[in-house]
Protein backbone atom coordinates (compact mmCIF):
# COMPACT_ATOMS: atom_id res chain seq x y z
CA UNK A 1 0.00 0.00 0.00
CA UNK A 2 1.27 3.20 -0.73
CA UNK A 3 3.15 5.81 1.58
CA UNK A 4 0.85 8.88 1.96
CA UNK A 5 2.35 11.96 1.17
CA UNK A 6 1.03 15.76 1.03
CA UNK A 7 2.39 19.26 1.15
CA UNK A 8 1.19 19.93 4.99
CA UNK A 9 3.22 16.58 6.02
CA UNK A 10 0.17 15.12 8.02
CA UNK A 11 -0.43 12.35 5.17
CA UNK A 12 -3.70 13.46 5.22
CA UNK A 13 -5.46 14.92 2.05
CA UNK A 14 -7.72 17.97 1.73
CA UNK A 15 -11.51 16.09 3.09
CA UNK A 16 -9.02 14.24 5.59
CA UNK A 17 -7.52 17.62 7.15
CA UNK A 18 -10.52 19.45 6.80
CA UNK A 19 -12.48 16.82 8.59
CA UNK A 20 -9.84 16.39 11.47
CA UNK A 21 -9.89 20.26 12.06
CA UNK A 22 -13.77 20.11 12.23
CA UNK A 23 -15.24 16.89 13.46
CA UNK A 24 -14.25 15.68 16.93
CA UNK A 25 -12.81 11.67 17.01
CA UNK A 26 -14.27 9.46 19.21
CA UNK A 27 -12.29 8.01 22.24
CA UNK A 28 -9.42 9.41 21.13
CA UNK A 29 -6.38 12.13 21.88
CA UNK A 30 -7.24 15.03 19.54
CA UNK A 31 -3.61 15.42 18.60
CA UNK A 32 -3.58 11.33 17.41
CA UNK A 33 -6.76 11.53 15.05
CA UNK A 34 -5.72 10.70 11.62
CA UNK A 35 -9.34 10.31 9.31
CA UNK A 36 -9.23 7.94 6.45
CA UNK A 37 -11.28 9.15 3.62
CA UNK A 38 -13.42 6.06 2.57
CA UNK A 39 -14.63 6.63 -1.37
CA UNK A 40 -16.24 3.02 -1.88
CA UNK A 41 -17.22 0.51 0.02
CA UNK A 42 -19.17 -2.88 -1.97
CA UNK A 43 -19.75 -6.56 -0.42
CA UNK A 44 -16.42 -7.43 2.14
CA UNK A 45 -14.36 -4.66 0.32
CA UNK A 46 -13.79 -0.96 1.20
CA UNK A 47 -12.14 1.84 -0.51
CA UNK A 48 -9.68 4.74 0.54
CA UNK A 49 -9.51 8.22 -1.25
CA UNK A 50 -5.48 6.77 -2.39
CA UNK A 51 -7.49 3.88 -4.35
CA UNK A 52 -6.16 1.54 -1.74
CA UNK A 53 -9.05 -1.48 -1.07
CA UNK A 54 -9.03 -3.35 1.93
CA UNK A 55 -10.47 -6.86 3.06
CA UNK A 56 -13.36 -6.01 5.67
CA UNK A 57 -12.43 -8.17 8.32
CA UNK A 58 -14.13 -6.65 11.39
CA UNK A 59 -17.38 -5.24 9.66
CA UNK A 60 -16.12 -1.96 10.58
CA UNK A 61 -17.39 -1.54 14.17
CA UNK A 62 -18.24 -5.00 13.88
CA UNK A 63 -21.93 -3.82 12.85
CA UNK A 64 -21.65 -4.22 8.71
CA UNK A 65 -22.79 -7.95 8.97
CA UNK A 66 -24.32 -8.03 5.38
CA UNK A 67 -21.38 -6.41 3.97
CA UNK A 68 -21.40 -3.28 2.08
CA UNK A 69 -23.97 -1.29 -0.99
CA UNK A 70 -26.86 -3.79 -0.28
CA UNK A 71 -29.41 -2.33 -2.71
CA UNK A 72 -32.11 -3.35 -0.96
CA UNK A 73 -31.84 -1.74 1.61
CA UNK A 74 -30.87 1.31 0.02
CA UNK A 75 -34.32 1.34 -1.65
CA UNK A 76 -36.84 0.22 1.55
CA UNK A 77 -35.22 3.66 2.80
CA UNK A 78 -35.26 5.64 -0.05
CA UNK A 79 -38.91 4.93 -0.68
CA UNK A 80 -40.20 5.38 3.01
CA UNK A 81 -37.89 8.64 2.32
CA UNK A 82 -39.97 9.90 -0.47
CA UNK A 83 -43.12 8.67 1.11
CA UNK A 84 -42.68 9.96 5.07
CA UNK A 85 -39.58 10.78 5.70
CA UNK A 86 -40.71 11.04 9.74
CA UNK A 87 -43.48 10.73 11.54
CA UNK A 88 -43.71 11.40 15.68
CA UNK A 89 -42.87 8.51 17.73
CA UNK A 90 -47.36 8.90 18.58
CA UNK A 91 -47.90 8.07 14.94
CA UNK A 92 -46.90 4.60 13.21
CA UNK A 93 -45.76 3.09 9.74
CA UNK A 94 -45.97 0.14 8.40
CA UNK A 95 -42.20 -0.44 8.32
CA UNK A 96 -42.00 0.17 12.46
CA UNK A 97 -45.48 -2.42 12.89
CA UNK A 98 -43.40 -5.13 10.53
CA UNK A 99 -40.61 -4.75 12.34
CA UNK A 100 -41.27 -4.87 16.17
CA UNK A 101 -43.51 -8.44 14.66
CA UNK A 102 -40.43 -9.18 13.19
CA UNK A 103 -38.01 -8.90 16.03
CA UNK A 104 -40.60 -10.84 18.35
CA UNK A 105 -40.38 -13.76 15.44
CA UNK A 106 -36.62 -14.16 15.71
CA UNK A 107 -35.96 -13.24 19.05
CA UNK A 108 -35.83 -16.11 21.52
CA UNK A 109 -38.93 -17.68 23.34
CA UNK A 110 -41.51 -15.34 24.32
CA UNK A 111 -39.96 -11.86 24.05
CA UNK A 112 -42.26 -9.42 22.38
CA UNK A 113 -42.45 -5.93 22.84
CA UNK A 114 -40.10 -3.51 21.73
CA UNK A 115 -38.61 -0.58 22.56
CA UNK A 116 -36.90 1.38 19.63
CA UNK A 117 -34.12 4.13 19.40
CA UNK A 118 -31.22 4.88 17.54
CA UNK A 119 -27.72 3.46 19.04
CA UNK A 120 -26.94 0.16 21.62
CA UNK A 121 -25.72 2.98 24.22
CA UNK A 122 -29.17 4.50 24.07
CA UNK A 123 -31.27 0.51 24.01
CA UNK A 124 -29.26 -0.45 27.38
CA UNK A 125 -30.60 2.79 28.85
CA UNK A 126 -33.98 1.72 28.04
CA UNK A 127 -33.15 -2.02 29.71
CA UNK A 128 -31.98 -0.83 32.39
CA UNK A 129 -34.59 2.08 32.67
CA UNK A 130 -37.11 -0.78 32.24
CA UNK A 131 -35.67 -3.08 34.38
CA UNK A 132 -35.66 -0.85 37.43
CA UNK A 133 -39.16 0.17 36.67
CA UNK A 134 -40.28 -2.89 36.68
CA UNK A 135 -38.70 -4.63 39.87
CA UNK A 136 -38.99 -1.33 41.64
CA UNK A 137 -34.86 -2.09 42.69
CA UNK A 138 -32.03 -0.10 41.81
CA UNK A 139 -29.11 -1.83 41.02
CA UNK A 140 -27.72 -3.18 37.97
CA UNK A 141 -24.84 -5.88 38.27
CA UNK A 142 -22.25 -6.30 35.33
CA UNK A 143 -19.03 -7.50 34.42
CA UNK A 144 -15.54 -5.48 34.35
CA UNK A 145 -14.77 -6.95 31.19
CA UNK A 146 -17.98 -5.57 29.09
CA UNK A 147 -18.60 -2.51 26.78
CA UNK A 148 -22.16 -1.07 27.23
CA UNK A 149 -22.28 1.92 25.50
CA UNK A 150 -21.52 5.42 26.58
CA UNK A 151 -23.80 7.37 27.31
CA UNK A 152 -24.02 7.88 31.39
CA UNK A 153 -26.22 4.77 32.02
CA UNK A 154 -24.33 2.45 29.62
CA UNK A 155 -20.90 3.82 30.45
CA UNK A 156 -21.55 3.48 34.39
CA UNK A 157 -22.37 -0.39 33.70
CA UNK A 158 -19.51 -0.86 31.16
CA UNK A 159 -16.67 -2.64 32.78
CA UNK A 160 -13.72 -1.99 31.03
CA UNK A 161 -11.47 1.84 31.27
CA UNK A 162 -13.68 3.33 29.01
CA UNK A 163 -15.72 3.81 31.79
CA UNK A 164 -12.62 5.37 34.26
CA UNK A 165 -12.91 8.96 33.03
CA UNK A 166 -17.10 9.04 33.55
CA UNK A 167 -16.78 7.87 37.07
CA UNK A 168 -18.27 8.11 39.40
CA UNK A 169 -21.40 7.68 36.93
CA UNK A 170 -24.57 6.76 37.73
CA UNK A 171 -25.62 5.66 41.42
CA UNK A 172 -26.22 1.55 42.11
CA UNK A 173 -24.03 -0.38 39.65
CA UNK A 174 -22.01 -3.07 40.76
CA UNK A 175 -19.06 -5.04 38.97
CA UNK A 176 -18.89 -9.01 38.93
CA UNK A 177 -15.86 -10.96 37.58
CA UNK A 178 -16.07 -12.44 33.97
CA UNK A 179 -16.40 -15.90 32.04
CA UNK A 180 -12.01 -15.60 30.99
CA UNK A 181 -10.43 -18.64 31.33
CA UNK A 182 -7.54 -17.75 29.62
CA UNK A 183 -6.77 -14.46 31.74
CA UNK A 184 -8.37 -15.22 34.89
CA UNK A 185 -7.61 -16.54 38.32
CA UNK A 186 -11.05 -17.64 38.59
CA UNK A 187 -13.00 -20.68 36.89
CA UNK A 188 -15.71 -19.57 34.64
CA UNK A 189 -18.23 -21.03 36.43
CA UNK A 190 -16.70 -19.89 39.88
CA UNK A 191 -17.83 -16.90 38.59
CA UNK A 192 -21.02 -17.34 38.53
CA UNK A 193 -21.47 -18.55 41.83
CA UNK A 194 -19.30 -15.37 42.99
CA UNK A 195 -22.30 -13.42 41.03
CA UNK A 196 -24.88 -15.65 43.30
CA UNK A 197 -23.04 -14.32 46.39
CA UNK A 198 -22.76 -10.95 45.21
CA UNK A 199 -26.36 -10.91 44.41
CA UNK A 200 -27.09 -12.73 48.40
CA UNK A 201 -24.92 -10.24 49.85
CA UNK A 202 -26.66 -6.90 48.07
CA UNK A 203 -30.27 -7.95 49.88
CA UNK A 204 -33.06 -7.82 47.70
CA UNK A 205 -31.70 -4.41 45.71
CA UNK A 206 -30.74 -5.55 42.45
CA UNK A 207 -32.62 -4.99 39.38
CA UNK A 208 -30.97 -6.82 37.00
CA UNK A 209 -27.80 -8.74 35.90
CA UNK A 210 -26.46 -7.30 32.69
CA UNK A 211 -23.97 -9.23 30.59
CA UNK A 212 -22.76 -9.49 27.18
CA UNK A 213 -23.50 -13.63 26.09
CA UNK A 214 -20.50 -13.50 24.07
CA UNK A 215 -18.17 -10.46 25.02
CA UNK A 216 -17.46 -8.49 22.46
CA UNK A 217 -14.79 -5.68 22.19
CA UNK A 218 -13.25 -6.94 25.06
CA UNK A 219 -12.15 -9.70 23.63
CA UNK A 220 -14.70 -12.47 22.73
CA UNK A 221 -15.16 -14.12 25.32
CA UNK A 222 -16.90 -17.57 25.02
CA UNK A 223 -18.31 -18.77 28.31
CA UNK A 224 -18.67 -22.24 28.91
CA UNK A 225 -22.05 -24.06 27.87
CA UNK A 226 -23.50 -23.85 31.28
CA UNK A 227 -22.62 -20.70 32.15
CA UNK A 228 -25.54 -18.37 30.82
CA UNK A 229 -28.36 -21.00 32.15
CA UNK A 230 -26.85 -21.17 35.69
CA UNK A 231 -26.57 -16.82 35.52
CA UNK A 232 -30.16 -16.76 34.67
CA UNK A 233 -30.96 -19.29 37.43
CA UNK A 234 -28.70 -17.46 40.02
CA UNK A 235 -30.35 -14.22 38.73
CA UNK A 236 -33.93 -15.56 39.05
CA UNK A 237 -33.77 -16.78 42.59
CA UNK A 238 -32.84 -13.45 43.89
CA UNK A 239 -35.74 -11.75 42.16
CA UNK A 240 -32.89 -9.94 39.83
CA UNK A 241 -33.77 -10.27 35.46
CA UNK A 242 -31.66 -11.31 33.26
CA UNK A 243 -30.97 -8.76 30.51
CA UNK A 244 -28.20 -9.86 27.53
CA UNK A 245 -26.91 -6.89 25.83
CA UNK A 246 -26.82 -8.34 22.28
CA UNK A 247 -25.39 -5.69 20.55
CA UNK A 248 -22.56 -6.98 18.82
CA UNK A 249 -23.13 -10.31 19.18
CA UNK A 250 -26.71 -10.39 17.80
CA UNK A 251 -28.14 -11.01 14.29
CA UNK A 252 -25.45 -13.93 13.15
CA UNK A 253 -22.35 -13.07 14.46
CA UNK A 254 -22.41 -16.34 15.80
CA UNK A 255 -23.93 -18.69 13.67
CA UNK A 256 -27.20 -17.81 15.54
CA UNK A 257 -29.53 -15.11 15.44
CA UNK A 258 -28.45 -14.06 18.88
CA UNK A 259 -25.20 -15.00 21.59
CA UNK A 260 -27.88 -16.42 24.04
CA UNK A 261 -29.46 -18.61 21.79
CA UNK A 262 -26.25 -21.11 21.46
CA UNK A 263 -26.78 -21.56 25.23
CA UNK A 264 -30.19 -22.29 24.93
CA UNK A 265 -31.05 -19.14 27.31
CA UNK A 266 -34.04 -16.64 26.95
CA UNK A 267 -33.19 -13.24 28.89
CA UNK A 268 -35.70 -10.71 30.43
CA UNK A 269 -34.81 -8.18 28.25
CA UNK A 270 -32.39 -8.00 25.44
CA UNK A 271 -30.77 -4.68 23.39
CA UNK A 272 -29.77 -5.06 20.00
CA UNK A 273 -28.27 -2.28 17.61
CA UNK A 274 -25.32 -2.96 14.77
CA UNK A 275 -26.32 -5.81 12.78
CA UNK A 276 -30.11 -4.80 13.29
CA UNK A 277 -29.97 -2.83 10.37
CA UNK A 278 -26.33 -4.42 9.14
CA UNK A 279 -25.53 -0.37 9.85
CA UNK A 280 -27.12 0.80 7.28
CA UNK A 281 -29.52 3.18 9.47
CA UNK A 282 -28.39 3.88 13.21
CA UNK A 283 -31.23 1.72 15.21
CA UNK A 284 -30.90 0.16 18.76
CA UNK A 285 -33.60 -1.92 20.23
CA UNK A 286 -34.53 -2.97 23.48
CA UNK A 287 -36.96 -6.18 23.77
CA UNK A 288 -38.77 -7.74 26.46
CA UNK A 289 -40.92 -10.38 27.67
CA UNK A 290 -44.72 -10.27 27.78
CA UNK A 291 -45.13 -10.17 31.45
CA UNK A 292 -42.55 -6.86 31.73
CA UNK A 293 -44.59 -5.33 28.67
CA UNK A 294 -47.63 -6.00 30.71
CA UNK A 295 -46.97 -3.74 33.51
CA UNK A 296 -46.52 -0.28 31.42
CA UNK A 297 -50.38 -1.00 30.69
CA UNK A 298 -50.61 0.22 34.12
CA UNK A 299 -47.29 1.71 34.69
CA UNK A 300 -46.04 4.57 32.56
CA UNK A 301 -43.32 4.19 30.31
CA UNK A 302 -41.30 7.17 31.18
CA UNK A 303 -39.04 7.23 28.28
CA UNK A 304 -39.04 8.11 24.71
CA UNK A 305 -36.67 10.06 21.88
CA UNK A 306 -37.88 11.79 19.21
CA UNK A 307 -36.37 9.81 16.40
CA UNK A 308 -37.51 6.67 18.39
CA UNK A 309 -38.43 4.31 15.53
CA UNK A 310 -37.67 6.67 12.95
CA UNK A 311 -39.43 5.55 9.59
CA UNK A 312 -36.54 5.42 7.61
CA UNK A 313 -34.27 3.62 10.56
CA UNK A 314 -37.01 0.61 10.62
CA UNK A 315 -37.82 0.23 6.76
CA UNK A 316 -33.38 -0.64 6.96
CA UNK A 317 -34.24 -3.15 10.17
CA UNK A 318 -37.11 -4.64 8.44
CA UNK A 319 -35.44 -4.84 4.97
CA UNK A 320 -32.20 -6.31 6.86
CA UNK A 321 -33.99 -9.07 8.43
CA UNK A 322 -35.45 -9.94 4.87
CA UNK A 323 -31.89 -10.40 3.96
CA UNK A 324 -31.01 -12.58 6.62
CA UNK A 325 -33.53 -14.49 5.96
CA UNK A 326 -34.10 -15.02 2.64
CA UNK A 327 -30.31 -15.72 2.59
CA UNK A 328 -30.15 -17.99 4.89
CA UNK A 329 -27.24 -16.19 6.43
CA UNK A 330 -27.44 -17.02 9.94
CA UNK A 331 -26.85 -20.62 8.62
CA UNK A 332 -23.92 -19.43 6.44
CA UNK A 333 -22.50 -17.44 9.74
CA UNK A 334 -21.91 -21.04 11.29
CA UNK A 335 -20.83 -22.56 8.42
CA UNK A 336 -18.05 -20.32 7.25
CA UNK A 337 -17.63 -19.71 10.81
CA UNK A 338 -16.23 -23.20 10.84
CA UNK A 339 -13.53 -22.54 8.12
CA UNK A 340 -12.42 -19.61 9.74
CA UNK A 341 -11.72 -21.17 13.15
CA UNK A 342 -9.87 -23.50 11.09
CA UNK A 343 -7.70 -21.10 9.52
CA UNK A 344 -7.70 -18.83 12.80
CA UNK A 345 -6.15 -22.31 14.64
CA UNK A 346 -3.50 -22.75 12.00
CA UNK A 347 -2.10 -19.13 12.96
CA UNK A 348 -1.87 -20.07 16.21
CA UNK A 349 -0.29 -23.35 15.14
CA UNK A 350 2.56 -20.84 13.40
CA UNK A 351 2.89 -18.06 15.73
CA UNK A 352 4.11 -18.32 19.12
CA UNK A 353 2.71 -15.01 19.97
CA UNK A 354 -0.64 -15.96 19.59
CA UNK A 355 -1.51 -16.40 23.53
CA UNK A 356 -5.21 -18.13 22.62
CA UNK A 357 -7.74 -17.98 20.31
CA UNK A 358 -11.55 -18.10 20.88
CA UNK A 359 -15.21 -17.36 19.39
CA UNK A 360 -17.51 -19.24 17.61
CA UNK A 361 -19.30 -18.32 14.39
CA UNK A 362 -18.13 -15.00 12.59
CA UNK A 363 -17.09 -13.50 15.86
CA UNK A 364 -13.55 -14.66 16.57
CA UNK A 365 -10.29 -13.31 18.84
CA UNK A 366 -6.89 -13.44 18.47
CA UNK A 367 -5.30 -12.75 21.93
CA UNK A 368 -1.18 -12.13 21.72
CA UNK A 369 1.52 -12.63 24.41
CA UNK A 370 4.86 -11.72 25.03
CA UNK A 371 5.34 -14.62 27.21
CA UNK A 372 2.95 -17.93 26.02
CA UNK A 373 3.91 -19.71 29.57
CA UNK A 374 3.25 -17.29 31.76
CA UNK A 375 0.36 -15.31 29.38
CA UNK A 376 1.90 -11.81 29.78
CA UNK A 377 0.23 -9.35 27.87
CA UNK A 378 1.89 -6.62 25.41
CA UNK A 379 1.59 -3.89 27.75
CA UNK A 380 3.51 -0.57 26.01
CA UNK A 381 0.24 1.15 25.22
CA UNK A 382 0.72 3.19 28.60
CA UNK A 383 -3.16 4.78 28.44
CA UNK A 384 -5.33 3.81 30.80
CA UNK A 385 -8.34 4.30 28.35
CA UNK A 386 -7.23 2.09 26.09
CA UNK A 387 -5.08 -0.54 27.50
CA UNK A 388 -3.26 -3.28 25.08
CA UNK A 389 -0.06 -2.32 23.09
CA UNK A 390 1.22 -1.15 20.58
CA UNK A 391 2.36 -3.99 19.20
CA UNK A 392 -1.12 -5.43 18.76
CA UNK A 393 -1.41 -2.02 16.94
CA UNK A 394 1.52 -2.97 14.55
CA UNK A 395 0.10 -6.21 13.97
CA UNK A 396 -3.10 -4.23 12.91
CA UNK A 397 -1.43 -1.83 10.66
CA UNK A 398 0.52 -4.53 9.13
CA UNK A 399 -2.53 -6.49 7.90
CA UNK A 400 -3.79 -3.19 7.09
CA UNK A 401 -0.53 -3.03 4.34
CA UNK A 402 -1.71 -6.22 3.01
CA UNK A 403 -4.94 -5.55 1.94
CA UNK A 404 -6.97 -5.95 5.36
CA UNK A 405 -8.50 -3.63 8.01
CA UNK A 406 -8.49 -6.00 11.36
CA UNK A 407 -9.71 -3.89 14.50
CA UNK A 408 -8.06 -4.65 17.79
CA UNK A 409 -8.82 -4.28 21.65
CA UNK A 410 -6.63 -5.45 24.82
CA UNK A 411 -4.08 -7.22 22.94
CA UNK A 412 -6.76 -8.91 20.89
CA UNK A 413 -7.51 -9.11 17.08
CA UNK A 414 -11.34 -8.73 17.08
CA UNK A 415 -12.46 -10.89 13.65
CA UNK A 416 -15.80 -10.68 12.70
CA UNK A 417 -16.46 -9.87 8.82
CA UNK A 418 -19.59 -9.62 6.97
CA UNK A 419 -21.68 -12.85 7.12
CA UNK A 420 -21.29 -12.62 3.53
CA UNK A 421 -17.56 -13.45 2.97
CA UNK A 422 -16.52 -16.18 0.82
CA UNK A 423 -13.79 -19.15 2.08
CA UNK A 424 -11.21 -17.17 -0.65
CA UNK A 425 -11.33 -13.79 1.03
CA UNK A 426 -11.18 -15.28 4.54
CA UNK A 427 -8.12 -16.82 3.17
CA UNK A 428 -6.98 -13.56 1.94
CA UNK A 429 -7.72 -12.14 5.05
CA UNK A 430 -5.68 -14.90 6.93
CA UNK A 431 -2.85 -14.45 4.60
CA UNK A 432 -2.69 -10.65 6.12
CA UNK A 433 -2.96 -11.68 9.37
CA UNK A 434 -0.36 -13.89 9.03
CA UNK A 435 1.65 -11.17 7.80
CA UNK A 436 1.23 -9.12 11.02
CA UNK A 437 1.61 -11.86 13.59
CA UNK A 438 5.54 -11.61 12.60
CA UNK A 439 5.67 -8.34 13.94
CA UNK A 440 4.18 -9.48 17.26
CA UNK A 441 6.37 -12.68 17.03
CA UNK A 442 9.34 -10.46 16.81
CA UNK A 443 8.12 -8.28 19.47
CA UNK A 444 8.17 -11.38 21.87
CA UNK A 445 10.34 -11.80 25.53
CA UNK A 446 13.25 -14.27 24.92
N1 LIG B 1 -23.30 -2.87 23.81
C1 LIG B 1 -22.34 -3.58 23.21
C2 LIG B 1 -22.19 -5.03 23.55
C3 LIG B 1 -21.50 -2.97 22.30
O1 LIG B 1 -20.53 -3.69 21.72
C4 LIG B 1 -21.69 -1.60 22.01
C5 LIG B 1 -20.81 -0.92 21.03
O2 LIG B 1 -19.81 -1.42 20.61
C6 LIG B 1 -22.71 -0.91 22.65
C7 LIG B 1 -23.52 -1.57 23.54
C8 LIG B 1 -22.95 0.55 22.36
O3 LIG B 1 -23.48 0.69 21.08
P1 LIG B 1 -23.39 2.09 20.31
O4 LIG B 1 -21.97 2.35 20.01
O5 LIG B 1 -24.26 1.88 19.11
O6 LIG B 1 -23.97 3.11 21.22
Amino acid sequence: MSERESAEGDGLNDIERTDKEHVFGTWSYQKEVSPTQVVDADGVRFTTADGDEYIDFSSQLMCSNLGHSADRIADAVDEQMRDAAYVSPGYTTENRAKLGEKLAEITPGELSKTFLSTSGTEAVEAAIKIARFYTGKQKIISRYRSYHGATYGSISVTGDPRRLESEPGIPGTIKAPDPYAYGSTLDPMESVEYIDEMLELEGDTVAAILVEPIVGSNGILVPPEEYLPRLKEVAHDHGALLICDEVMAGFGRTGEWFGCDVFDVEPDIMTMAKGLTGAYQPLGATIVTPEIADHFEENMLCHGHTYAGHPAAVAAGRAAIDIYQEENLIERASEVGEYLGDRIDELADRHPSVGDTRGVGLFRGIELTKHPEKRVPFGERADKISPGSTVVDEVSATAADHGTYVANMINTLIIAPPLTITEDEIDEAIAAIDAGLEVSDDAMEH
